[in-house]
């Protein structure tokens, strides 16, 4: 790191990353450093995602200037509207990106009468750019990626990152080269093969690609591994969730929140999100409660919880909720933290209740998830059925992805409920009415 001079005379540091390539002043907004998580040792802002000092995770710190309620209500109808804490250029609008966030927040009364809770909240995430939040931090990392000059995007995916990835750099025309688990819902796969020539599908599971892409970023040069070297930019997008809960529900945060655990960095972040907002002056600080939802056929934060542990042993995934087969969770950690200091909890449901779930929140709220949603509803249900969630406090639950990438999970589920011949007494008599 050199000092230099800005054009308004004040003294201002320019950033030089490992590759040499010389970083933009303000290539990072309000973000200050790096900083591990672990031992909390410093770093300068580059594409680095582990401690030097102990091999921990790095995530970004920041010096915020005073925010106002008023100057994000005044900003784009999109994440960006938080870009003074998030790690971009104030001129993150001008670079082409898919734009994604602010989605809806739905009361859902129909549900929550099913479920006995008084007043519960849904955050649909299945409406963003490619139908799942993954766009949220990609389009972190894809700012970080321009600003470090890379010349592939790239990542290891349990499908909707790929979908993300693909999509985001079509549009900003950078080479993608995306990563997959050859085994896949379809249309996960045509979701990310109509944006991008190079997808490609490894034989094994999630932590198998996951491990060949560390590989790969440390073979090539100018590779941009959205989850895995430019991780902590990218994990920062998540944080938008939060932001926008609290401010969809007039600028305070709910008393209970549900969220899935793949990685568990999500969940990590709408934590951090809200931590932000309470210091920032922005939402009054209360106790709120954070709970992290896992498929019994991938859980090992949640069995980690139930033990009482705080080490986590990895699994071997089995499950239909694909986008959260994550066997060995870099953030699950984090996970366990959290939750036991909010007093939340990690659960687990099996895939009949994922199924199930997926239809109770089509027929109640209109809403089609994919299986990450149907663990995230079903371990709500399950939170109130074992006395581990107060129904009588506000609730919110995240629902990350869209039903028609996971067809196959419900085709079983729902189907005609009758083929008849195109006349009044065909339809008269099949009994519909
Ligand atoms: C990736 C993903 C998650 C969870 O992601 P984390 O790795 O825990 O941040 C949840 N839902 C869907 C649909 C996803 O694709
Ligand atoms: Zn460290």
């Amino acid at each position: 790191m050199s000092t230099g001079t800005s054009k308004t005379g004040t003294t201002t540091q320019v950033h030089e990353t490992s590759g040499g390539t010389v970083l933009r002043e303000g290539a990072f907004g309000n973000a200050r450093g790096l900083v591990c998580r672990e031992c909390g040792a410093t770093q300068p802002l580059g594409p680095h995602y582990a401690c030097l000092e102990c091999f921990g995770p790095l995530e970004i710190a920041y010096d915020f200037p005073e925010v106002t309620r008023e100057q994000i209500e005044a900003g784009p109808r999109n994440i960006w509207r938080y870009k003074a804490l998030l790690p971009v250029p104030d001129d993150i609008e001008s670079s082409p990106n898919t734009e994604p966030g602010f989605t809806r927040l739905l009361w859902a009364e129909n549900l929550g009468r099913e479920l006995g809770i008084t007043t519960l909240w849904v955050k649909d995430d299945s409406t963003n750019p490619t139908n799942s939040f993954k766009d949220r931090v990609v389009a972190c990392a894809l700012s970080a990626a321009v600003e470090f000059g890379s010349k592939v995007f790239a990542c290891p995916s349990t499908g909707n990152l790929a979908n993300a990835v693909a999509a985001a750099g079509a549009r900003a025309g950078i080479k993608t080269v995306v990563f997959i688990p050859s085994n896949l819902e379809h249309p996960k796969q045509v979701n990310s093969a109509i944006f991008t020539d190079s997808l490609v599908a490894v034989e094994g599971n999630y932590d198998d690609v996951n491990r060949l892409a560390s590989e790969i970023a440390g073979e090539e040069d100018g590779w941009a591994f959205v989850n895995v070297n430019v991780r902590p930019f990218y994990a920062e997008g998540s944080k938008t969730l939060g932001y926008e809960i609290a401010e969809q529900l007039g600028w305070r945060l709910p008393d209970q929140i549900v969220i899935p655990v793949a990685s568990g960095s999500q969940l990590t972040k709408v934590d951090k999100a809200f931590q932000e907002l309470i210091k920032l002056g922005l939402v009054e600080d209360k106790p709120y409660r954070v709970f992290g939802a896992q498929a019994e056929g991938c859980g090992p934060v949640a069995t980690a919880f139930k033990a009482g542990v705080d080490a986590i042993r990895p699994v071997k995934p089995d499950t239909i909720a694909k986008s959260l087969a994550i066997g060995n969770p870099a953030d699950g950690i984090y996970v366990l933290d959290i939750a036991r200091r909010t007093s939340g909890a990690v659960e687990e449901v099996d895939d009949d209740a994922i199924r199930d779930a997926i239809v109770l929140l089509a027929r109640t709220e209109g809403i089609f998830t994919e299986t990450a949603g149907g663990t995230t509803v079903a371990v709500l249900k399950k939170l109130v059925e074992t006395g581990q969630l107060d129904p009588d406090l506000e609730t919110v639950v995240i629902n990350t992805g869209h039903g028609l990438k996971t067809l196959d999970a419900v085709s079983g589920r729902v189907a005609p409920a009758a083929t008849i011949a195109p006349t009044y007494d065909a339809f008269a008599a099949s009994g519909i009415v």
